[in-house]
């Protein structure tokens, strides 16, 4: 049997409606901005596995990190223990994170990141003696699919069944030059009417909402209302941390700075699943007491792993390291390039980058997982880039490492689409 046939007999994936796509595609080996199948096609990351594997994959600086960390010390438990891996992460992290932020929390992924951020939003209100219920976020976000980064998410496709069993969370268009004003006055009218806890927000960048982009100085003055009435801030870097924006966190690009950030994604550069939820000194001294009952009860098995720690020691070098941050610039730059040439194409409506972050809107209606969606996913394929449109969006947000021609194969793609579209 072919692991096409073999995944089919106990498999359940993930946003699949397993009656009308039955067919998942075996990946048996990647490596740097490549993916090989077993028939021997190869393929081109133009996403870098959901924005994860940044420095290629497999890269051979992590794996020696890897290697020795597994031979050192495996696993374990972080209540009570700690672990040099993990210490030294902290203070990384510290070093590039924002000035204001402090302290370091560990959990598995990106949901659980943004979990976490909400949990210490709201008892951070309770541990002073105030109980607020309520999280403002931003229509059509998305924050990940446990039970509160769900209910701060958007996205209908993802919630339908579940929303009778949500937490209470306002919602807010995303803004911009024209709603500026009505949005601010939403925002009020919302903070005067609801006890206000948190405001959640994915800075510059919403990936799940087909990558819509907007600008910090909206952000900017929405993030200073939510100062101004002690509202926590969270935000979500799992995105558009590490380098994606142009700068190492897209809170870089913003003056007022959040409470909180959740990260992910590439923090583990694609290797295991990790997430970090970062804080001021404020929120955490919130927590101390002399009763254990103002303490942060939240925990996950292998929080902090050393392995997975070791990791993202290992990707932050590589992202302060001069060729992935020239790496940076140069796929910035081409992209800037690409759309000079493509933006008046008449099959497209818009386009839009923000560092190496790019999207085109094609000018055909279809649905989010229409049938047409599928059909422009298999052209990709068939011509060997994994790029997954997402609705009528196409999107590129290629890992670090890709080469200069490789790159150029995925534009030249592109190209291609919008001829036969
Ligand atoms: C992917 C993503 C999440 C969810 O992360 P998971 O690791 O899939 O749980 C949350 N927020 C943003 C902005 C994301 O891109």
């Amino acid at each position: 049997m072919t692991l096409k046939e073999r995944d089919k007999k106990h498999l359940w994936h993930p946003l699949t409606q397993h009656k009308i796509h039955p067919e998942a595609l075996p990946i048996i080996k990647a490596k740097g901005a490549l993916l090989y199948d077993e028939d021997e096609n190869i393929y081109i990351d133009g996403i870098a596995s959901w924005y994860t594997a940044m420095y290629g994959h497999c890269n051979d600086y992590i794996l020696e990190k890897v290697q020795h960390q597994m031979q050192q010390l495996d696993q374990i438990v972080f209540a009570g223990f700690t672990h040099e891996p993990a210490i030294k992460l902290s203070e990384e992290l510290i070093k590039i994170l924002p000035d204001n932020q402090e302290k370091i929390f560990f959990s598995d992924n990106g949901s659980t990141a943004n979990e976490v951020g909400i949990k210490m939003a709201l008892q951070y209100h309770f541990n002073r003696g105030e109980k607020r219920n309520t999280i403002i976020a931003f229509e059509d976000g998305f924050h990940g699919d446990t039970f509160g980064a769900m209910s701060a998410s958007g996205l209908s496709v993802y919630n339908g069944p579940f929303e009778d069993f949500f937490i209470n969370v306002k919602r807010i268009p995303t803004p911009n030059f024209e709603n500026i004003d009505s949005v601010i006055k939403e925002l009020q009218e919302c903070i005067a009417t609801h006890e206000v806890a948190a405001f959640i927000y994915e800075p510059l960048v919403q990936g799940a909402n087909a990558m819509h982009m907007y600008e910090a100085r909206y952000l900017d003055q929405i993030l200073s209302i939510c100062k101004d009435n002690t509202i926590i801030t969270i935000a979500d870097e799992v995105m558009t941390g590490f380098g994606k924006t142009g700068k190492t966190f897209a809170s870089d690009h913003i003056e007022t700075k959040p409470d909180i950030i959740s990260m992910s994604k590439s923090l583990t550069a694609g290797f295991v699943p990790m997430a970090v939820t970062s804080c001021t000194q404020e929120i955490y001294d919130a927590f101390l007491d002399d009763s254990i009952g103002k303490a942060f009860f939240h925990a996950h098995t292998y929080s902090a792993n050393p392995i997975a720690c070791s990791v993202a020691l290992a990707a932050i070098e590589l992202l302060e390291s001069e060729e992935i941050q020239n790496s940076i610039n140069r796929i910035t730059m081409s992209h800037k390039d690409f759309d000079t040439k493509i933006k008046n194409h008449p099959k497209i409506k818009r386009t839009r980058q923000t560092g190496v972050i790019y999207a085109l809107d094609l000018d055909i209606e279809m649905d989010r997982y229409g049938k047409k969606r599928y059909e422009i996913f298999d052209y990709f394929m068939k011509n060997g880039v994994a790029l997954r449109p997402l609705g009528s969006t196409v999107y590129m947000l290629p890992p670090y490492v890709i080469t200069q021609e490789q790159l150029q194969k995925v534009y030249a793609t592109i190209v291609e689409l919008l001829e036969n579209v």
